[in-house]
Formats: C-alpha cells, sequence, structure tokens
C-alpha cells in the first residue's frame, strides 16, 4: 500500500456515525502527547495529516483517512485523552465511544498504540491493551522518539517492554521508531500491509 495517498475522509463523534464497517482499516491510538501525531505524518509523509485531528473540538472525534480512491483501505486515528483537563463525565463517554469502536468495528484489523519511549505502558495504553486483549485483536506498539535516547538504552527500553508483555506476544509487536529521524517506517509499513491486504 502507498501511504503517502493518504487523505482525510471524515470524522466521526460515535460508532453509528462511522463511515461503512467494510474493507479494512488500522487504528492508530496513544495517550495525548505520545507521538501519535508525527508518526501519522512521518508514516504518510505529510506534514500536517493528522493535525485535523488536534482542532478544538475535533479532538474527541474518531478521524479516517483513505488509503485509496475506492475507500476499501482506511487508517484511523483514534482520540488520545490522557492529559486533557475535560470532566469526568466527558471522560466516561470518550472512553465508551472508544471500546465500542474497538469492540464492534468488524473491518478493523489491528490497533497500533504510540507510547514514548521513555515512558510506556502507561494506565491509557494498558487499558487499550486490554480491550484489545478481551477482542483479540492484535496490537502494534510504536516506542516512539527512539532519538531521545541513546542507541543503547533504545534497545534496552524494547526488550523491557517486550519482556513485559511476553504472556501476549501472539497478539502484540513491539518497535522502536522516531518521526523526527524517520526511524521504523519500514517496518511500520510492513506490520500495517499484513494487516490491511491479508
Ligand atoms: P500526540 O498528542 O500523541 O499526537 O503527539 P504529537 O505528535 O503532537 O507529539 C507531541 C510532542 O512530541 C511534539 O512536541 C512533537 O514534536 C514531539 N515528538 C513527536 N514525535 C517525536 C519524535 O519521534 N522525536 C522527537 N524528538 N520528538 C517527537
Amino acid at each position: 500500500l502507498h501511504y503517502p495517498a493518504a487523505r482525510f475522509l471524515t470524522s466521526a463523534p460515535t460508532l453509528a456515525r462511522c463511515p461503512d464497517d467494510r474493507g479494512a482499516e488500522v487504528a492508530f491510538a496513544g495517550r495525548s502527547n505520545a507521538g501519535k501525531s508525527s508518526a501519522i505524518n512521518a508514516l504518510t509523509r505529510q506534514k500536517a495529516l493528522a493535525r485535523t485531528s488536534k482542532t478544538p473540538g475535533r479532538t474527541q472525534l474518531i478521524n479516517f483517512f483513505a488509503l485509496g480512491e475506492d475507500l476499501e483501505r482506511r487508517l484511523v486515528d483514534l482520540p488520545g485523552y490522557g492529559f486533557a483537563k475535560v470532566p469526568e463525565k466527558v471522560k466516561l463517554e470518550w472512553q465508551r465511544h472508544l471500546s465500542d469502536y474497538l469492540q464492534r468495528r468488524a473491518s478493523l484489523k489491528g490497533l497500533v498504540l504510540v507510547m514514548d519511549v521513555r515512558h510506556p505502558l502507561s494506565e491509557f495504553d494498558q487499558t487499550m491493551l486490554g480491550w484489545a486483549d478481551d477482542q483479540s485483536m492484535p496490537v502494534h506498539i510504536l516506542l516512539t522518539k527512539a532519538d531521545k535516547l541513546k542507541r543503547g538504552a533504545a534497545a534496552s527500553a524494547l526488550q523491557q517492554v517486550r519482556s513485559r508483555l511476553r504472556e501476549w506476544e501472539d497478539l502484540v509487536t513491539v518497535q522502536l521508531f522516531s518521526a523526527l529521524k524517520g526511524q521504523g517506517i519500514e517496518e511500520l509499513e510492513a506490520r500495517l500491509d499484513a494487516w490491511l491486504l491479508g
């Protein structure tokens, strides 16, 4: 698949308003500030594709990007809720829409979970992993901002995350990534191709 061809399709506030549930899609999730938008932009080689998702008022929406003209292959940007100062009621709504989407979206083939390599497996990440596990949904973890660590430290962070997730090794894969340096893009593309074309 040609990821630079990605273009914004639509935003949906709820599962009911998502585009037709056919073909295949991969969703990106991550705690706010983990580097999710930057990862999507690096993958698609577009400077501001995922910025749409950061426009105030759109942060709680599920954003869809089409990878070709036929709309059969899609990338999905899920709202991150880590640091957002929002009322508890809004947060709960948000979680409900997210878990609805993960549980019921038939075309969803896999989840890319973006984590800052220096702060992996936050509470948000563990919630997402738990939901994915409930659905036997495969997860690919991007340990991003790898450029912030020396090579040895990044490699050992990768090993630590892998070993903490050993019991899920059939469902979870992990890689280092840097949007800044363009590190790990091919590995990510290979994972997405396997899900979207498989
Ligand atoms: P999001 O909230 O998860 O979408 O996070 P952003 O993509 O907006 O990134 C949050 C901050 O981390 C921004 O200041 C980015 O410039 C920075 N950032 C994201 N990815 C990288 C990376 O790979 N390396 C470095 N050094 N900084 C990054």
